[in-house]
Parts: C-alpha cells; sequence; structure tokens
C-alpha cells in the first residue's frame, strides 16, 4: 500500500510539474517539460548519428552554414516561443528523399533531396518555419502525452526505455510509418502551416515572402496525390499535402493583403547558386 500511495505522490507531482511548464503555443496538453523535449531530441539526435547508412550527413561547410543562417533568422521572429532550443542543422545526403524533420528540442534534418527540390530561398524558408513549429510548439511530446501519457515521461525520466530513442531514429528513417508518435495530427500540420507564416510575417524586415511554402504545396499536389512518386513517399507519409493546406495558406496570404512575391523575397537566383553546390 505504501509504494501504491508513493506512486500515486510521484504521479500528482509529475502532473503538476507538467501543467506548470505547459507552453503557451501549444494547443494540446502536454505533460512533459521543456528540458525533457530538449533530452528526447538529444537522444535521438545520438541514435541518428549512429546510423550514417540511413543518415548520410553531408558535410558541407558552406551549405549547412547557409540553411543554419536561414534557420537562425528565422528563429529571431517574435513569434517563435522557444528561442533557447538547439535549432542545429545537420544536411542528410539523399537526393531520393524529399523531406526535412525536426526533433523535440530542436534540431533539424534536411535531405538534399529537398533542397533540390525546391525552386527558391523564400520556400526553403517556410518549409524551415513550418518544421520549427513542430519543436517550437512542442508537437512531438503533445503525441507523446496523447498516446502513453506518464507512462513514457517517468521510462524517459528514469532513463529506463533506452531503445525508445531508437525506435524513434528508426521510425524517422521510414517515414515514421511505423512510429506514430512522431507522426503528427492534421492539426499540428494545419498549425505548422499556419505559424511558418506567421513567423515570416513578423519577422523584421520581411525579408521573404510569408506565403512560399504554398510553392512547394502547388509543386507536390502538380502530380495528383494518390500515387507519390518514391522520393515524395516519405513526405507523404509525414507532411501529407493538401488542397486544404494550399486553401489555407492562400487564405492567409490574402486577409495579410500580401501583395505578390518580388524576387527579393523569394531570392531564387541566390538560391540557385547554392543548389549548384550540392553534389
Ligand atoms: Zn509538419
Amino acid at each position: 500500500m505504501k509504494t501504491l500511495k508513493t506512486q500515486r505522490i510521484i504521479f500528482f507531482f509529475l502532473i503538476a510539474l507538467g501543467f506548470s511548464q505547459l507552453g503557451c503555443g501549444g494547443s494540446g496538453v502536454n505533460l512533459y517539460s521543456k528540458s525533457q523535449d530538449v533530452q528526447l531530441g538529444q537522444q535521438v539526435q545520438a541514435e541518428i548519428a549512429k546510423r550514417p547508412a540511413e543518415y548520410p550527413v553531408l558535410n558541407n561547410p558552406t551549405l549547412r552554414n547557409y540553411v543554419q543562417g536561414l534557420v537562425n533568422r528565422i528563429i529571431s521572429s517574435p513569434n517563435v516561443i522557444n528561442k533557447d532550443f538547439n535549432y542545429s542543422v545537420t544536411l542528410v545526403q539523399d537526393d531520393k528523399t524529399v523531406n526535412a524533420f525536426t526533433l523535440p528540442g530542436g534540431p533539424i534534418y534536411v535531405y538534399t533531396g529537398l533542397m533540390k527540390y525546391v525552386d527558391n530561398e523564400a520556400t526553403l524558408v517556410g518549409i524551415l518555419a513550418h518544421e520549427i513549429t513542430h519543436a517550437d510548439h512542442r508537437h512531438s511530446t503533445q503525441q507523446m502525452t496523447k498516446q502513453y501519457g506518464l507512462d513514457a515521461i517517468t521510462q524517459l525520466a528514469l532513463g529506463n526505455n533506452p531503445s525508445l530513442a531508437g525506435q524513434i531514429a528508426a521510425g524517422l528513417a521510414r517515414g515514421a510509418e511505423s512510429l506514430t508518435m512522431l507522426q503528427f495530427s492534421r492539426a499540428d500540420e494545419t498549425e505548422a502551416d499556419a505559424n511558418s507564416f506567421i513567423d515570416l510575417y513578423q519577422l523584421p524586415g520581411r525579408s521573404w515572402y510569408p506565403a512560399a511554402i504554398k510553392f512547394f504545396m502547388i509543386k507536390t499536389l502538380a502530380g495528383g496525390n494518390s500515387r507519390p512518386p518514391s522520393e515524395l513517399s516519405k513526405l507523404f507519409l509525414t507532411h501529407p499535402p493538401s488542397q486544404e493546406r494550399l486553401n489555407a495558406t492562400n487564405a492567409q496570404a490574402q486577409k495579410a493583403n500580401l501583395p505578390p512575391p518580388t524576387e527579393a523575397q523569394l531570392n531564387s537566383a541566390g538560391y540557385q547558386r547554392y543548389k549548384a553546390m550540392l553534389p
């Protein structure tokens, strides 16, 4: 009985701890603390580093610094909440995958396939801002709260489940097809799109066209979404493009009275120079 009582006390303590650290940006309940987001992200990052066959890193400082520079400018937006997360960029040398993903606590992975697929800097920036939102609004730990509740939190806190990070890394490499905890809900996707727009809209100087993520949606939707080409298959699993997403972004641009983008706000020419450096 004593054990049960102790468990209950720990239970309520953890719940109180979780609620006391709720972020103000997310839409769902999150029982995890921000430092647990960071901890989980670091564990998965270490696991990913052990799997060079699945995640071959592109060691090109010029390109990595370029993408890191874009990320650093995005997180300077007043709309980004968790500015202390570690939004460090890793480029994954895989032209056959058009995708990017973010780990809890910030680490961002960008596939060379995505960099080759997009036509201008602003589109890449829109996608990066979408990914940053998943970390910033702590969507992964919200999903884990929904699916695993307190159990996974205590396991994580006690280090009782070292395979958890491995499972996540393996799931990500497959496009998260078997690991539902990092598959975001449709609401998360909608929020990440909308918030990507706000991040860029509120950026001092508004250097990039805030609705540029729509060019990516238009391109991916162009081939129809019933049978995506193989390089888009992971994208369709993790971030299914849809006409609704495109309509929502268009509506947001219209509501903000955005004029059509200038070349300076898209930076197509500058982007081609970096694209040409890709192996
Ligand atoms: Zn997403």
